[in-house]
This record gives C-alpha cells, structure tokens and sequence, in this order.
C-alpha cells in the first residue's frame, strides 16, 4: 500500500472493500478488468516516464540543489547549505523492514550531526487497520537544527508560483501521511545529544528530532525541465488523515466476517496457470465485502466504475454523492425518496428531509403545469 493509496482510504475509511484489498495487496486494477469495469483513471505510461526523468534531474548531485531549493523558500535564518555541505547517506538494505530500520538510523546520525543531509527515497511504515503499510518518499531533508522536512516531486508544471490545486491537494494528502509515519520515528529518535546519545545533553545544546508540517512540494517550472518549488502547509491534510486512520476497521476482522473459502485470486486455483476465474465468482468474492462508494472514488480508486454501477443498480442514494446523502436523513434509495416526493395526499410528516422533497414535488409539479412549461421541459 503505497501513500497515494493510503490518502485515498483516509478519505473514505466506511469503505471495508478498498481497506481489505489494499491490506491483502490485490491489484485492484487487474481485478477491475477482470470484472470488466477497468479503471478509467492514473497516469499514461508516458507521464510516468517524464515523472521518473525530472525527478532524477532533481536530486542529482546529492541532492545539493534540492536542499538549496529549499532553504531559499524557509527564509527562517538557517545557515545555507555549503558546497559539499549535504550528506547523502547511503540507504541500502534489504527488504522493506532492513530499508526502514536503515532511514531510521539515517534519521538519527543525520539529526545529531547537526548537518544538512538528503535522504534519497528513504522507506518509512505506519500501522494501518493493523498492518504495517511500507512508504517511500521522493526524499527527506534534515535541517542543522534537527529537524525534518518531506520533498515530494510531481510532473505537473507550477506556473508563476502556482499549479493546479487538485494536483496540489492530492500531493498534499499524499505528504501528510509520510509525516505521520515520519512523527512515529521522530518520536523514537527524541531528543539527542551532538554525539548522537540520548539527551539531556550536558555540553552542547541537544537537537530534537521533529517532522515539519511543512512539505516542499518540486515541480517543473512554467513546462520547462527546471525544477521549481513551493512550500505547502499540509496541518490540516495530518489531522484529517491521523483521524481517518484510527477509524478503519482491522483487516483481520473484516477478512473473519467473510464467508469461508472466499479469495480474489484471478486464477482458478486447481485449473492451471492461465485460466481465469468466472466472472461472476469474482463479482460475488468483491461483493462478499462492504464497500462505501461515492462519487469521489472516480478520481482514487481503481474499482470506481465497478461499485458505481453496483450502488447505482441497488439504487443507493450514495451514488449521488455524499452532500445528497447526509440531506436524505433515513432515506437509503432513489425509490424510497420517489416515494416519499410523490405521496402528496398526506399532509406534513415531522420528517424534515420528506417535508423538503414534498414541497418540490410540488413545486415542480406547478411549474410544469404552467404555460410554456414545456420549453422548460
Ligand atoms: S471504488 Fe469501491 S472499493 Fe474503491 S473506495 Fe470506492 S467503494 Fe471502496
């Protein structure tokens, strides 16, 4: 489960479906397909290629220039990086669990050294449902000061200072779940001592480790090949997210609710490599589990266009999104709500979201009734 994925359960943590496929690490999008619903969304293999080319042109030469990027956007009087003046720690390891316990121990040294340093696609985890979700960010700066600060590179161009605030929203979202798993190892790391022991420090003033909740968001600027920056303030991205995810559900109790033998392998299992699994075995596998669909998954899961039509067909009035949903009060479909409009011999029920949709149908109703309504038609 990658961040992007994360920031997208935090925005809709009702939703048991994505919490457990994400969780058991299915590919959703070949499961789409298999459904015959493939996602209508994600980026063209050529974004994804000039994605992966500026973000090298970035962090060249040991980051140098990033970290002057940065520095010249803080204004807060820390001394500017000299040439030569960033360490680049080399974080090799093997497996998730060896890269992660290798950027905390990069974290640590580069925090008592008292030194700027970048941390090149480091890998940090956090605790989500019950599993721990592995995380890479494009890059951490350390500050002199101890501190830490999260880079996150994008493709799409910033104009003058600006770029399109969806993109920004969604990297913003994206950064601030780094952060959180950042806090938990800043938290581990605590205060040190310029030798790297645990503080109180008896010498020289101690530095304590902190994550800034501001990122440094690099994109290409005005369509060009250079890269650019902003700082981008992503608090209330945290709080949201911190929230969101101690309301998931755990996976194991979600995956103990399901019926017996239930799995979204897309092979048969006992008939060769190739064959794939029936259609409708795999719609009952997917519908075995509780999904939240709104409209809003169009633009961040890859099983949107198949819970839509599932939501539509079951005629939920979460189909027409959220806002619609939280005015129909105990209304669950459309044709409860028709019904409900359309009974017009019975007078005022109490009901404040029935008494609403009366008064349209009336209204409606007259307008229709009046003359040229049928241009209005
Ligand atoms: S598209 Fe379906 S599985 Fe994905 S978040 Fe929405 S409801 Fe959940």
């Amino acid at each position: 489960m990658d961040a992007r994925a994360l920031a997208a359960l935090a925005a809709n943590p009702g939703c048991r479906r994505r919490a457990l496929l994400d969780g058991a690490g299915i590919d959703k999008s070949a499961l789409a397909r298999a459904l015959g619903s493939p996602a209508s969304f994600g980026q063209s293999q050529f974004a994804i290629q000039r994605g992966h080319s500026f973000e090298a042109r970035v962090t060249a030469d040991r980051g140098e220039a990033l970290v002057r990027l940065l520095h010249e956007r803080l204004r807060d009087g820390s001394p500017a990086p000299a040439p030569d003046g960033v360490d680049a720690p080399d974080l090799t390891a093997a497996g998730p669990q060896g890269r992660t316990a290798r950027t905390a121990l990069a974290l640590r040294e580069a925090t008592a050294a008292g030194r700027w340093a970048l941390l090149d696609h480091p890998m940090v985890s956090l605790d989500v449902a019950g599993s721990p979700a592995f995380l890479e960010p494009d890059a951490i700066v350390v500050h002199p000061d101890g501190s830490w600060s999260v880079v996150e590179i994008k493709s799409f161009p910033m104009v003058d200072g600006s770029a399109d605030p969806a993109k920004v929203g969604a990297a913003a979202r994206q950064s601030a779940v780094y952060a959180l798993a950042l806090e938990q190892v800043a938290a581990r790391v605590g205060e040190l001592k310029p030798d790297g022991e645990p503080g109180p420090d008896g010498g020289g003033a101690a530095r304590t480790a902190r994550v800034r909740h501001q990122v440094l968001l690099v994109c290409p600027k005005d369509f060009s090949n250079l890269p650019t920056a902003e700082l981008v303030d992503v608090r209330k991205q945290l709080s949201v997210t911190r929230r969101q995810l101690t309301r998931l559900t755990r996976i194991e109790d979600i995956a103990a609710a399901l019926p017996e033998g239930t799995t979204f392998d897309l092979r048969l299992a006992d008939d060769g490599r190739t064959a794939t699994r029936p259609v409708d075995e795999l719609t009952d596998a997917v519908d075995a589990v509780d999904a939240a669909y709104a409209p809003e998954c169009l633009a961040a899961c890859e099983l949107a266009v198949h819970c839509r039509a599932r939501s539509r067909g079951a005629g939920a009035v979460e189909s027409l999104g959220r806002g619609v949903r939280g005015e129909l009060g105990g209304l669950t479909t459309v044709e409860a709500v028709l019904a409900a409009a359309l009974e017009t011999d019975a007078g005022p029920t109490g009901d404040p979201a029935v008494d609403a949709l009366r008064r349209a149908a009336a209204l409606r109703a007259e307008a229709l009734a009046a003359p040229g309504a049928a241009v209005c038609r």
